[in-house]
């Protein structure tokens, strides 16, 4: 509102100040740089999402204080919660961002980057060693022969239902980030020992199962997991991580004890 002379009426604005949405955002400037904090307002629209204020903060990079400043890094892609790829800590929870709503959240918002993987830079983090769990588990299907063998191997609907729900996997982290096992390598991690039972049951490609279990049998194996059950807590698919890891205990029990008669 403004007076007659075109000022802004600051009695209004005393009375109905601009709402803002504050956000302490963690920052770091490369992978060796040390971690600080910095805080931004946006002005206030409903329904934003962080990204749109982490898009807001990337037009014009003030900060709080009035100082100049780099546009936040972040990751993003599909923007509708299935890539996982904008998966930060907000307000102290591992989720991703760009289905975080302004509206639902506390202020001042609390930004972070997971940190369970390194950082590249701001909320970018380098999630390699998820990828490298996958090879390690053979995490593919090896056709069975390039010859029409006529129709699939027949599974039950049970079982469709239990692969589809490791399928919706999308390699965020989350559940990674939550784990109290899951640090320096020394723990595999649900998302990859669930996958390790999404593959195992598919009737095709019976030829790496073995191989899979074996993925899982190392020094960073399953042995690894302290059952605190963090993990299925946090996932966003809602994916049974705990009843895969049951799973798998029990098929890498049986395979070190009779896997061996195989051979
Ligand atoms: S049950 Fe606990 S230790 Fe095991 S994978 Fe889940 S969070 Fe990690
Ligand atoms: S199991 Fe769930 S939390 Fe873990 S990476 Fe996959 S989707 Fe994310």
């Amino acid at each position: 509102m403004s007076t007659s002379n075109g000022n802004p009426d600051t009695r209004s604005l005393k009375r109905n100040p601009p709402k803002l949405i504050e956000m302490r955002i963690r920052r770091r400037d490369n992978p060796d740089s040390p971690a600080y904090w910095q805080e931004f307002t946006i002005p206030y629209r409903p329904n934003l999402n962080i990204i749109s204020c982490l898009m807001e903060i990337q037009k014009d990079p003030v900060a709080k204080d009035g100082q100049r400043t780099t546009p936040v890094a972040w990751s993003m892609s599909c923007l509708e919660q299935v890539c996982g790829t904008c998966t930060m800590i907000v307000n102290g929870k591992v989720r991703q961002s760009c289905s975080a709503l302004i509206d639902q959240l506390d202020q001042p918002i609390t930004l972070e980057p997971m940190t369970k993987f390194p950082t590249v830079r701001d909320l970018i983090v380098d999630r390699t060693r998820m990828f490298d769990h996958l090879k390690q588990i053979k995490a593919w299907i090896d056709i069975d022969g390039t010859h029409d063998l006529g129709p699939g191997p027949k599974m039950t609907q049970d079982e469709v239902a239990e692969r589809y729900a490791y399928s919706r996997c999308m390699t965020c982290g989350c559940c990674l980030e939550a784990c109290p096992q899951y640090d320096d390598n020394q723990f595999i991690g649900p998302q990859a020992i669930a996958q390790v039972r999404y593959m195992n049951m598919h009737p095709t490609g019976v030829m790496s199962r073995d191989e899979r279990l074996e993925g899982i049998m190392g020094d960073n194996g399953i042995q690894n997991c302290g059952d605190a059950q963090n993990c299925v807590r946090v996932c966003p698919m809602s994916i049974p991580l705990t009843k895969a890891i049951y799973e798998e205990n029990r098929e890498t029990i049986i395979h070190g004890l009779f896997g061996w008669l195989k051979r």
